[in-house]
């Protein structure tokens, strides 16, 4: 242990709300505080704002729609049209798996949080939260100019991890015996011939496609081809995500620990290798289409799918899912399946028959979706953070459905209301009016019933 010299440091109390992880929760939390009339301050620890989607890589949006309506709405929507305006290939009504142009992305939630007045501190990590009887005082966050602190009203934690609400006192779960669900490092291939890509008689995607739910496609063979000793399974999902190129969502790295730096350190250069080996088994496998395929970007960051999990004033259960549950607290509504990803040793259970798939994985039907209550945004006993996006309070396996981008956004969207008006009153988000919540958000368009 090191104990750092006593000294001061800057302290910045001039803000109503604090966002810290500037991803899909994030950036609607941000903007809909300041929305509210909240001063606020968006901290981001990367150069840019939409996390997964746009650092990470991930090339699609999972589905808008219960198969019968758009259900993710209010900011989640604007958010989406305004992404979907910039991928022209897509059809106008087209809501399910949309493809995503990261840097047009990028330029989405920067115009979001802009429009609406939000002060954003790109490349600042949070790195200490000072807490007191189960209310934040004070956070520390590290940039070019060292260490500062910020204190503000409300707090809310959309890290991904939980960072905020965990260095605070808030209990949580950590995936399922310790491990969590895999993670990938995503990349982009351009030079691909998209005429091969999409109408190849094999492997085309009218045709099949590449993804393993083709049973004739070429990933299956992947996991036993020597000359790519890093892909371990099939997982191979790839949209056309601009001019020429493909983005990937392919391959895993299991047993990540995403708080553990040196761990995601040594993944990172693993990801990068995982993501040459594919640009050379496309090349060798699909050369139609990838024979001059061009590897243009991995990932900066890890795509972490799961890792903290808060306990909150209520948790979320794949019960809620099965029941198509509803909430008088609810503030959003979820349709997208239980989207779990396998362990190691889950595949070789799999393989083996031991796990049904079909149960595990559950999906909805035509219009069905569940509620989200606003307590599972409420770490348990403390007293001024809320938390959205992939770390709210749920069990592991309905975290595989809550976890992905449109229930993000309008979580988000929830929450930074939510800390606006415990800002502006009693600072306790415990004690918000959820009747006003929930009648603010239906006034800006939400969805829940
Ligand atoms: C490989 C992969 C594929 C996926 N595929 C899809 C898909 O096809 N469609 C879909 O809709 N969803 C998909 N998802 C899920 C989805 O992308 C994420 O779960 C979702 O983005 C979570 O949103 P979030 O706002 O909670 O967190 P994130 O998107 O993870 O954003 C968190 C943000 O917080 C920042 N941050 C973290 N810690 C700190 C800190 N201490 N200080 C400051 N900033 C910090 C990060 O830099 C990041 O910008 C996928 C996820 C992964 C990993």
């Amino acid at each position: 242990m090191y104990t750092l010299k006593s000294r001061s440091i800057p302290l910045d109390e001039s803000y109503d709300v604090i966002v810290v992880g500037g991803g899909p929760a994030g950036c609607t939390a941000a903007a809909s505080a300041a929305r509210e009339g909240a001063k606020t301050l968006l901290i981001e620890a990367t150069g840019s704002l939409g996390g997964m989607g746009t650092s990470g890589l991930v090339p699609a949006w999972c589905p808008f729609s219960d198969k019968e309506k758009i259900i993710y709405r209010g900011m989640a929507q604007t958010v989406f049209e305004r992404a979907k305006a910039l991928v022209p290939h897509v059809a106008p009504d087209d809501l399910d798996w949309v493809p995503i142009d990261p840097e047009g992305l990028k330029g989405v939630y920067d115009a979001l949080v802009t429009e609406y007045g939000v002060t954003v501190l790109f490349n600042t990590f949070l790195c200490d939260v000072d807490a007191c009887d189960g209310a934040v005082q004070t956070i520390v966050v590290s940039n070019k100019a060292g260490l500062n602190a910020y204190r503000a009203s409300v707090y809310v934690d959309c890290t991904g991890d939980g960072d905020l609400a965990v260095w605070a006192g808030a209990k949580y779960e950590f995936g399922e015996n310790g491990e969590p669900m895999p993670s990938t490092l995503c990349f982009s291939l351009s030079n691909v011939d998209l005429y091969a890509y999409l109408y190849h008689p094999k492997f085309g995607t009218r045709n099949g496609g590449m993804h393993p739910d083709n049973p004739n496609s070429f990933a299956h063979l992947l996991p036993s081809d020597p000359r790519f000793p890093d892909i371990l399974d099939t997982h191979l999902c790839n949209n056309i995500i601009g001019p020429g190129t493909i983005g990937f969502n392919a391959g895993h790295l299991f047993g990540l620990d995403s708080t553990d730096p040196k761990a995601v350190s040594e993944a990172m250069m693993r990801g990068r290798r995982i993501a040459r080996q594919y640009r050379d088994a496309l090349a060798a496998y699909f050369p139609e289409a990838f024979g001059n395929a061009y590897l243009v970007s991995t990932a900066p960051v890890m795509g972490i799918r799961e890792s903290r999990r808060i306990v909150g004033d209520y948790m979320l259960t794949v019960e809620d899912y099965i029941t198509k549950a509803d909430f008088e607290d609810e503030i959003c509504r979820n349709s997208y399946y239980l989207d779990i990803h396998y362990t190691l040793d889950e595949l070789r259970l799999l393989a083996d028959g031991k796990i049904d798939d079909g149960a595990r994985c559950a999906r909805y039907g035509v219009g069905e979706s569940h509620g989200i209550p606003y307590r599972a945004l409420l770490p348990a006993g403390i007293q001024n953070v809320l938390v959205a996006g992939r770390s709210i309070s749920c069990d592991k396996r309905i975290q595989g459905s809550v976890r992905v981008m449109p229930v993000c956004l309008a979580m988000g969207e929830a929450a930074g209301m939510a800390a606006a008006f415990a800002a502006s009153e009693t600072c306790d988000v415990h004690a918000v009016d959820v009747q006003k919540l929930r009648d603010t958000l239906r006034k800006n368009g939400a969805y829940f019933h």
